[in-house]
């Protein structure tokens, strides 16, 4: 009798805690608190065309009730997609439990501006009062669909072929990069100091002497969205022919035995015969260490810091002008032809060189055919080039004024007797440097321009 009172007592106790343990385990299912997973992107910072963002909601337990996704502007909510689905089986089982799908975001539909992509997803969870459990992924971005503008302010532009060309333009204040390109060549402007407010830009370029006919030339500007204007200049750029003169230069074994041994490091067989010599140097070398040259160009002030005309050597005689086509000639055969792209200046054996302008000393060092050589940043782009130098008198980080004695010419590189071989650039474009020492020219073709925005 006692027995059995006890046998039924346990299985009373064991009901109760199966049936509390299942009621338990049924709430715990029904209210479980984990929420919907949300995977956005790639999405882009700035919507400037259609955008297509891949978007996944997943939720492991009780499967996805609803979906939304919105665009904030300000207090405006656009509705991009709106889901919700069924509930289906026991327990959803048989729900919706991975949802794949990529959005479309067209930036026409919307305000330019900040925009905020906001994604809801809610599960079949009877938690949070039955409403299931929300997840919400967010995502800044700005709608700009329109490029800069772009207006080309300066008249009469001329340019010579080989020679310096300035034109001010103006844009409005999103663009954060904007120049002329002259074929695939690009200057880069730079804002006009004191007018900064109106986006009033200055920029040199330069001609390329071997320039191609047909060449296209057009303003650019770039925003932060990445989106572009482009204005053909073709019509309101005008290029005046310039025909150069050609040289013939012999080259002789004992020109060779004195300028070869300049070149232990450069020279890459020192038992081939001179002229296989000669011509390494002049070919690779010589595009090597024009190379150095062009990559100085980034290495310069955003504003002005020349003045006024621009020195010449003093006392010295042209000996060679920019743009000579030269034909080197070995033992009566043609070998070699490259053209000069500087003047060389030749005064007594090291005679004090002067900067020819205001600037700051950005390269004093050995520079192959070159040899010692320094480049002054003039500001915005323009430098200024001093080679077969024998000695340095200035450091670079160096400010310079105009007149200061920055070295001495020399003969060192390839050069056959004391010489300055001396060069202008724009943007790392070698240009003529006669303009420059020409006032009339700088006055018509430079400072005019530069006074009409002050
Ligand atoms: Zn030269």
């Amino acid at each position: 009798m006692r027995k059995k009172r006890n046998t039924t007592l346990i299985l009373t106790i064991c009901t109760i805690v199966l049936v509390f343990g299942f009621i338990g385990w049924f709430l715990m299912a029904i209210f479980e608190g984990e929420k919907p997973k949300i995977q956005l992107g790639p999405i882009p910072a700035f919507l400037t065309k259609t955008a297509e963002v891949p978007l996944v909601v997943t939720d492991a337990e009780r499967g996805i009730r609803t979906i939304k996704v919105t665009l904030k502007q300000g207090t405006r909510h656009i509705t991009l997609l709106e889901k919700r689905f069924s509930f289906e089986g026991l327990f959803n089982a048989e729900g919706v439990h991975r949802f794949d799908t990529v959005l479309s975001i067209d930036p026409r539909e919307f305000n330019q501006g900040r925009a905020d992509l906001e994604v809801y997803a809610w599960d079949y969870s009877r938690s949070s009062g039955g409403d299931g459990n929300l997840t919400i992924a967010e995502h800044k971005m700005t709608v700009d669909t329109i490029p800069p503008a772009l207006r080309l302010v300066s008249r009469l532009n001329y340019v010579n072929e080989g020679g310096t060309g300035l034109i001010v333009y103006q844009t409005t204040s999103d663009a954060v990069k904007s120049g002329l390109y002259v074929g695939d060549r690009f200057f880069p402007g730079f804002l006009a100091t004191g007018k900064s407010d109106q986006g009033m830009h200055v920029c040199y370029f330069g001609i390329p002497v071997d320039l191609k006919k047909n060449t296209n030339l057009f303003l650019w500007a770039e925003d932060k969205a990445k989106n572009v204007s482009k204005a053909s200049m073709n019509r309101s750029i005008h290029i005046r022919n310039k025909r150069f003169r050609t040289r013939k230069m012999n080259i002789s074994d004992r020109f060779l035995d004195g300028v070869l041994p300049y070149f232990p490091n450069e020279i890459k067989d020192p038992t081939a015969k001179n002229v296989a010599n000669f011509l390494e140097i002049n070919q690779r070398v010589r595009k090597e260490n024009g190379e150095v040259f062009y990559n100085l160009r980034t290495d310069t002030q955003p504003e002005q810091l020349w003045e006024g005309v621009w020195l010449r050597l003093k006392n010295a005689a042209t000996m060679a002008r920019f743009g000579d086509k030269r034909l080197y000639y070995y033992k009566g055969k043609m070998i070699d032809e490259q053209i000069h792209m500087g003047v060389d200046l030749a005064s007594l054996a090291n005679s004090k060189v002067g900067a020819v302008n205001n600037g700051r000393v950005i390269f004093a060092d050995r520079l192959g055919i070159y040899g010692l050589t320094m480049v002054i940043d003039h500001g915005q782009g323009l430098a200024s080039t001093y080679s077969h130098l024998s000695h340095f008198s200035a450091k670079p980080g160096q400010t310079v004024a105009k007149g200061d004695v920055v070295a001495l010419t020399g003969q060192t590189g390839l050069a056959g007797g004391d010489h300055l071989h001396f060069g202008i650039m724009v943007n790392g474009l070698f240009v003529n440097p006669v303009e420059w020492w020409d006032s009339h020219w700088i006055r018509d073709n430079i400072t005019r321009k530069l006074k009409a925005i002050k």
